[in-house]
């Protein structure tokens, strides 16, 4: 095992299957591109770092989601002192450690060769190495490889350990204005209309701050979607997160979908950030209305159905009082 000694030189390596896991690997939006403009101070260079023993083990490592500036201190230790690092593409987290000067190994662990990749990984960490595992922007594992590594390691007793830092869906959250007390991160939507509304119908209930990232190219579309599914509540959509070109814009989904529809679809990456369902009672009056105009579209038990799952009320309540509408118009 070794404890001072670091491997240098970038080891470009391979392809191979997919990892599986919670992303889709369809609807992976280009990598989020860190900013290169910003050169470090002189005090973030990892030669100014002290240097401390790692212990062995599997370590997951954040790093910026676009401004390089975001790096912690200690996951600059960490990856100046680990034995390897397996990452997304090399050719990405390679120009976020040559602009720090850290020159540890560095290989290929991704959604294609992760099977191929994993039992090699989990061999060095039986061995004593200290391995970082980071992805090309973020924490690893939300919407990134790394889960299935995580859950071997942890079924062999290996020691896991995370150095938290960027993550572009708690920053949304926090910029969206919307509730952050309970919040439930849905990762991405299926990219297909059917598939999509259907994901949107299984948080129609849920109380919590809806967090999405989304492709800007399919922005429109998923924000009318959520719209029509989980009605017309405040949301805001966060673009190109600690960037030069930030941008936070709130508003009802109608809204924003109006926005981007004439706007075009914006540049960059985006998370999409939505109030929680309001499961306090409307008034009569207003349900009787909103139970009309589904009615107009729907049969009754689709309607009922719908309002049910927007406003948390009885389903069969619903129902009498659609029947009663319906029998007091005859
Ligand atoms: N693991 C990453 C994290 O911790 O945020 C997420 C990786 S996922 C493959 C990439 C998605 O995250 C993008 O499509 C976008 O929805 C969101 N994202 C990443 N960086 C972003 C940024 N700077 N601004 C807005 N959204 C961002």
């Amino acid at each position: 095992m070794r404890r001072t000694a670091k491997a240098t030189g970038a080891a470009r390596a391979g392809s191979g299957k997919n990892e599986g896991g919670s992303r889709h690997p369809s609807r992976r939006p280009e990598a989020s591109k860190p900013d290169l403009r910003a050169p470090p101070a002189p005090d973030q260079a990892v030669g100014a770092l002290p240097q401390t023993e790692l212990m062995p083990g599997l370590y997951l490592v954040a790093t910026p989601i676009g401004n390089l500036g975001d790096i912690s201190l200690r996951a600059l230790a960490v990856l100046n002192g680990a034995d390897r690092i397996f990452c997304e593409d090399t050719r990405v987290t390679g120009k976020l450690l040559a602009r720090y000067g850290i020159s540890t190994s560095l290989g290929a662990y991704h959604d294609h060769n992760a099977e191929r990749v994993r039992p090699a990984v989990l061999t060095a960490l039986r061995r004593g190495e200290r391995v970082a595992l980071v992805s090309d922007a973020g924490t690893p594992l939300v919407s990134d490889p790394g889960y299935k590594l995580v859950r071997a390691a942890l079924a062999k007793d290996l020691p896991v350990t995370a150095i938290p830092g960027p993550n572009a869906a708690v920053t949304a959250l926090i910029l969206s204005g919307l509730s952050p007390d309970a919040f439930l991160f849905a990762g991405f939507l299926p990219p297909r209309q059917a598939a999509r509304r259907r994901a949107l119908a299984r948080w129609v209930a849920v109380e919590g701050t809806l967090v999405f990232y989304e492709s800007t190219q399919r922005l429109t579309e998923s924000l009318a979607d959520m719209g029509e599914v989980l009605g017309d509540r405040e949301a805001a959509v966060a673009r190109e997160l600690t960037k030069l070109h930030e941008e936070v814009r709130r508003g009802r989904l109608a809204d924003l979908a109006a926005h981007y529809r004439l706007a075009g679809p914006p540049r960059g990456e985006a998370v999409v950030v939505v109030g929680g369902a309001d499961h306090s009672e409307p008034d009569e009056a207003e349900v009787d209305q909103r139970l009309r105009s589904a009615l107009a579209e729907l049969g009754l038990r689709e309607a009922t159905a719908k309002l049910a799952a927007e406003t948390g009320m009885p389903r069969r309540k619903l129902y009498r009082r659609a029947l009663a509408m319906r029998d007091k118009k005859k």
